[in-house]
């Protein structure tokens, strides 16, 4: 089966996460799609598939085993910002570089998506206007799928131990929380997930949620001179003494940021929700810092309110890893060459499945699959890219 096929078979299947849902996986359907995985790999011969307790799928293809075995890692679910599964998609043949029509409402135009402008005559498959692709990340599960089939089909093709795991809420930043290292028995292993073909990834932000809680002074307004402290306004001016550029609408690259997730107050209590990012751990706790400088310039304007700061760490920049052990990104990139095709590296502003596997002790850098505008109705696969991508990681296990 040609991996559009495959892809459009995957993408039919609603898996879309639940960020409320406590139960493991999040949501029922996404075993679905589990289980077809499983019956295709047992169907291709691969007796040793299985679907786990938590709703992870893994396999192993046997090989060389004089060559370090290989793990391909890709989420099953897909966003909960918007539906998916259960609609036609729709392929584009060879796209001609015009508007996409994708329904009465909606149009894919090079013009708001200017990716679409090295995609002329390209395979694209689209959405019908209503509901995200969901090629973020199937479009990664029909590569390693083909990956399986192709190398099952070739015996004779001599290749790298082939390991594999697909994973479950991933969106809802739980897909590696039930990963386990030791049932993929890979030394390295490459996340396939979302942007462009040549795009590598092994840096994402230093993570922290931080917290301020201003307790303030109530009483009743007409009698409250001098004594009165609104929690509410000493919140509104705790964030005016934040430095203004360092959110997320001007920030981009390397540049880290303070977000405000949410406000919550009244007179008696303020309570202010952030999240801190920086690709360097330094500077994302010179950031924190600041937020301690503000804390006591505020403290001591007004000493009968009580502010107080809880700082988490969520994840780590999995280049700290990287910068000791860069064989993992050395294998791909000559992959690459040998393809002539020239890598890219680019910072991922946020986190990744594989940033956690890295600290768990399996190395795993990302690889894009020529999935686009994930998350929503004008996502798109490039199909000419997938196969690009699977002969990359085809290449890859040649070493
Ligand atoms: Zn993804």
């Amino acid at each position: 089966m040609k991996i559009e096929e495959k892809f459009i078979r995957y993408v039919k299947i609603d898996t879309k996460s639940d960020e409320n849902s406590s139960s493991t996986p999040s949501t029922k359907c996404q075993l679905s799609l589990g289980k077809l995985l499983v019956e295709e790999l047992h169907s291709l011969g691969v007796n040793n598939a299985y679907l786990d307790e938590f709703g992870l799928v893994y396999a192993q293809i046997d090989g060389d085993k004089t060559k370090d075995s290989i793990g391909l890692i890709a989420h099953m679910d897909t966003s909960p910002d918007l539906d998916g599964g259960n609609f036609e998609p729709r392929v584009i043949p060879s796209y001609d570089g015009k508007d996409i029509k994708l329904n009465d409402q909606y149009t894919l135009s090079p013009k708001d998506f200017p990716s679409l402008k090295d995609k002329i005559g390209h395979k694209l498959i689209v959405t019908d206007g209503n509901h995200l692709l969901g090629g973020d990340d199937k479009a990664g599960i029909s590569i390693i799928m083909s990956i399986v089939e192709y190398y099952i089909k070739h015996p004779e093709i001599n290749h790298a131990p082939i390991k594999i795991c697909f994973t479950p809420d991933e969106e809802v930043g739980r897909g590696s929380e039930n990963f386990s290292v030791k049932k993929m028995d890979a030394k390295i292993a490459y996340t396939l997930d979302g942007g462009k073909y040549n795009d590598i990834n092994y840096e994402n932000f230093n993570a922290y949620s931080l917290e301020v809680d201003i307790q303030g002074v109530s009483i009743h307004p007409g009698s409250a001179k001098g004594i009165m402290v609104n929690a509410s306004l000493v919140g509104n001016e705790f964030v005016s003494l934040l430095p203004k550029d360092k959110i997320p609408s001007k920030t981009e690259g390397y540049e880290g940021f303070n977000h405000l997730t949410d406000i919550v107050g009244n007179v008696e209590e303020c309570k202010l929700y952030f999240i801190i990012r920086n690709h360097d751990d330094n500077l994302a706790k010179e950031q924190i810092k600041e937020f301690y400088h503000i804390q006591s310039l505020l403290q001591k304007k007004y000493p009968t309110s009580k502010i107080e700061i809880k700082v988490k760490e969520s994840y780590k920049n999995m280049r700290s890893y990287f910068d000791k052990d860069f064989s993992a990104i050395e294998k791909i990139t000559k992959a690459m060459k040998k393809l002539s095709i020239e890598p890219t590296f680019t910072p991922i502003r946020g986190g990744t499945d594989g940033a956690s596997i890295t600290f768990m002790g399996l190395p795993c850098p990302n690889i894009g699959t020529g999935d686009y505008n994930c998350h929503g109705r004008y996502e798109y696969v490039d199909v000419d890219e997938m196969y690009l991508v699977f002969n990359i990681v085809k290449e890859l296990l040649q070493y």
